[in-house]
């Protein structure tokens, strides 16, 4: 069976490396020209490096990440600062993997190498999909430079403007949620001593937020931060802001957040768009996988870890049902559709928990933080994303959530 994986990102690698690892033929195509992500960090918590490490990438992921020791909450201007949890060794102990923070280019170069140590040529670079054509007996891809591909399954890793999602679903229609988001990685060594702990915080305030957290070793530190505003609704990855638009989104927040945005190059902004979880995600021989069929809002920090459970679970439902490709979709979207769903919903939550009105006012703020915040509460929210094992979870086709 050969299967063809449109997208090179996150997830098309995994689900690439773990397809090849199962003894299937892959190719992964591409539309960039070179493999590379944009400059920018994620989260990826024990439910991801569960997986990252089940496909023998331990000793590359963390010699290239840094581990977070904990979460910890600051109020937006007086820098108040409560803890939200440890993670570090807890992790470890409590769901036995670690919690990283990686360089997007750095988890993508190890999947890549990972992919080409089986298949030295599976990435095809330069290869934009712009057409799918399905048969009983295969499919048909067509690619911008002209070339086309005959194929038996199709996976559509190739994101929130997914093409894939279009030629089996029709064109989406994606609503703006009023925010705009900013990200920028930093040297480390241009920041002050006491940004530099291995902590991953967030800031929260009326109307947004802002995210900090290390990255290569503690080379770099990733800065991403949201703000309420409707006079910019492009979503894209790649529009270039200014340092001083930036920092005109955060008038009066604490002098830590504005060291940061200070510190960085070429802040990037993007609009935040919401699309309703999708119930199917799979048509004939194509399936889709991480932000093609469940982008999210980054409120939970999950898209590409779901994007990377995605690919492993895809591998295991292939393994477990070799003859039959209908069947391995079926036990695909079993395991992940409910889970995705709720991670999206979730993410959709802690909007209004990140900018509330209650966090203008410190005694307010002490108190809505002190309730909101809550060690059970937290738990609840938390828990069950780290708790969820892509390599054991049942291939049987019922549905988990
Ligand atoms: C502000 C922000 C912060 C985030 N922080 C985190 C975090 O901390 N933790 C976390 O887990 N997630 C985080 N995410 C989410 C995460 O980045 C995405 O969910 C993840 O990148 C999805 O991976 P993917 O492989 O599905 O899609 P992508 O990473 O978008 O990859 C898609 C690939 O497909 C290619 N492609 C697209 N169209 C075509 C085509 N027609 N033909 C060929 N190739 C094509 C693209 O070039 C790209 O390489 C964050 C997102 C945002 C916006």
């Amino acid at each position: 069976m050969h299967i063809s994986i449109i997208g090179g990102g996150i997830g098309g690698l995994t689900a690439a490396l773990a397809l090849l690892r199962q003894g299937f033929d892959v190719d992964v195509y591409e539309q960039a020209p070179e493999l590379r992500e944009v400059g920018a960090g994620v989260q990826v918590s024990a439910n991801g490096t569960r997986v990252l490490f089940a496909l023998g990438l331990e000793n590359e992921i963390m010699s290239v990440a840094s581990e977070a020791g904990g979460k910890e909450i600051r109020l937006w201007n007086t820098g108040q600062t409560w803890k939200l949890f440890d993670l570090g060794p807890l992790s470890v102990a409590r769901y036995g993997f670690p919690y990283v923070t990686i360089h997007r280019n750095d988890l993508h170069q190890v999947l890549a190498a990972g992919v080409r140590r089986i298949k030295p040529d599976a990435i095809k670079l330069s290869k934009r999909c712009v057409a799918m054509e399905q048969r009983p007996d295969g499919a048909t891809l067509a690619f911008a430079d002209g070339a086309s591909v005959r194929t038996d399954i199709v996976v559509g890793a190739d994101g929130v403007h997914s093409k894939i999602r279009e030629c089996l679903f029709g064109p989406d229609d994606p609503k703006f949620t009023g925010i705009v988001a900013w990200r920028g990685v930093i040297p480390a060594e241009r920041l002050p001593k006491h940004l530099l702990r291995p902590v991953a915080t967030n800031w929260i305030g009326p109307g947004g937020h802002a995210i900090h957290y290390l990255l290569r070793r503690g080379e770099l530190m990733n800065y991403v931060s949201v703000v309420e505003r409707s006079d910019w609704q492009v979503e894209s990855w790649s529009v270039a802001g200014t340092v001083e638009e930036c920092l005109a989104d955060y008038p009066g927040w604490h002098e830590d957040v504005h060291t940061l945005i200070k510190s960085i190059d070429t802040p990037y902004k993007w609009a935040l768009m919401l699309r309703p979880p999708m119930d199917v995600w799979s048509r004939g021989r194509a399936t889709l996988l991480g932000d093609a069929c469940h982008p999210t809002l980054p409120f939970l920090a999950q898209g590409a870890v779901m994007a990377i459970e995605d690919g492993f679970v895809l591998g295991r439902a292939f393994a477990a049902h070799r003859e039959d490709y209908a069947q391995a979709f079926a036990s695909y979207e079993a395991a992940r559709n409910g889970r995705t769903s709720k991670i999206v919903r979730g993410a959709e939550a802690n909007l209004g928990r990140f900018h509330n009105a209650a966090l203008k006012d410190p005694c307010l703020a002490e108190a809505y933080v002190t309730s909101e915040w809550d060690e059970a509460k937290v738990k609840e929210r938390y828990e069950w994303l780290c708790t969820y094992d892509a390599t054991s979870v049942a291939m049987d086709g019922k549905r988990v959530a």
